[in-house]
């Protein structure tokens, strides 16, 4: 298993909107890997996208068959990650040149989402190698997209009518310490573009121009303080119990220090209790710019980068859940507990057209984070719970 995670590591598999080439590499790697298996049947579902240099983003499901052949067992991990970003804050290796040390696996990606994915594939190995029969059909799903809204990923693969109100859905991308804990609702999210626009001129001559770059600083700031205040409440069922409202991305703005800025580009990611309407907060957003706009002359536009609402949770007493929780105890003697948080991830998209899916996995979150990791333990431990899921 830790050979497999390594190997996947080093291939990464970045989307274009950070300027990667997609998945398309790892997704042939792991081809290569899943033949090795034994699936009854792996398919393809590619996704188009021009922007790629394959021009397509693969998704791949392994299927391994059981006997209730009505009833499928769903385990969703993506091919997809993050950029490795700043590398010198990497201390133990380079991002895509995974090592072995102190019982785990670092390199980008191997958290988020590889270890999961592997555990997958070596929960069914494990029952092949071992001669058991599947209760019901399992089908692996390896997705792109899932970093950046999943349209070429799962959405794909839900228009492809894949899935099926009665499958019990497994998306091992959230997870705990100690596995404790199963997603079963999301909050709604929304990022948006701030796109300021000024005036460019000399550093030293800003009143021939208008400085954008100020201007978007104040409106962030001001922002940022308005969402928190206007929506402060708690909801201890989510973890964390408040909606966040971060200030992230930055955009390059001009190249030299004495020219003074005619556009600046920020990006917020904003994850919003269930129980607040995202248009409303839309709409105080865009207002706001509107009166920083007639104060200071400069445009402000807002451009979603993507919305989500959250949908109606999975119930806590759905099958999958009972199923999970039950494997849990069973491998680990912990009592794990129900509850939404404020990640999204494509369960959403499962629950929108009705499917109960359930979040799980057990993770130090270390996602997204320089020196990532996989808890060897973790991945092993995992894989033994999802082989139970197909069998009880
Ligand atoms: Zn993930």
């Amino acid at each position: 298993m830790t050979q497999t995670l390594v190997e996947l590591i080093r291939i990464p598999a970045i989307s274009p909107e950070n300027g990667g080439e997609g998945e398309l590499k790892k997704a042939e790697k792991l081809t290569q890997i899943l033949k090795t298996v034994g699936f009854d049947k792996i398919e393809r579902y590619d996704a188009e996208d021009k922007r790629v240099p394959s021009g397509k983003r693969p998704n791949i499901v392994a299927y391994y068959y059981g006997g209730n052949t009505s009833e499928t067992l769903w385990i969703i991990s993506h091919l997809d990650i993050v950029p490795a970003g700043e590398e010198s804050l990497w201390t133990i290796t380079k991002p895509f040149q995974p090592i072995v040390k102190n019982g785990r696996v670092y390199g980008r990606g191997s958290e988020d989402n590889m270890q999961p994915m592997v555990s997958s594939i070596f929960a069914v190995k494990a029952l092949k190698d071992l001669g058991v029969k599947s209760k019901r059909n399992i089908a692996l799903a390896f997705v792109a997209d899932e970093e950046q809204g999943s349209t070429y990923g799962i959405q794909h693969l839900i228009k492809q009518g894949l899935f099926k109100k009665a499958d019990l859905i497994v998306v091992p991308d959230s997870g705990n310490e100690n596995g404790s804990f199963i997603e079963i609702a999301e909050k709604g999210a929304i990022w948006f573009r701030i796109r300021t626009t000024g005036k460019q001129a000399h550093a030293s001559r800003p009143h021939t121009g208008l400085n954008a770059h100020r201007i978007g600083m104040e409106y962030a700031v001001a922002l940022d303080k308005l969402l928190h205040e206007k929506y402060s409440k708690k909801d201890e069922y989510f973890d964390p119990p408040e909606s966040t409202i971060e200030p992230t991305k930055k955009d390059k703005n001009v190249d030299a220090v004495n020219i003074l800025p005619g556009e600046d580009i920020t990006y917020f990611d904003c994850r919003i209790l269930p129980s607040y309407d995202l248009d409303k907060v839309l709409n105080d957003i865009q207002t706001l710019a509107t009166e920083f706009e007639k104060k200071t002359g400069a445009r402000i536009k807002i451009e979603i980068v993507s919305k989500s609402v959250a949908p109606k949770p999975t119930d806590a007493n759905a099958q999958i859940v009972l199923m999970l929780k039950e494997a849990i105890e069973e491998t680990r003697g912990i009592e794990p507990k129900a509850g939404g948080i404020g990640g999204g991830t494509c369960a959403a998209f499962f629950r929108a057209i009705g499917a109960p899916a359930v979040v799980w996995c057990t993770i130090d979150e270390m996602a997204h984070q320089p020196d990532e990791y996989a808890k060897i333990d973790n991945m092993v431990n995992d894989a033994k719970v999802f082989a139970l899921l197909a069998t009880v």
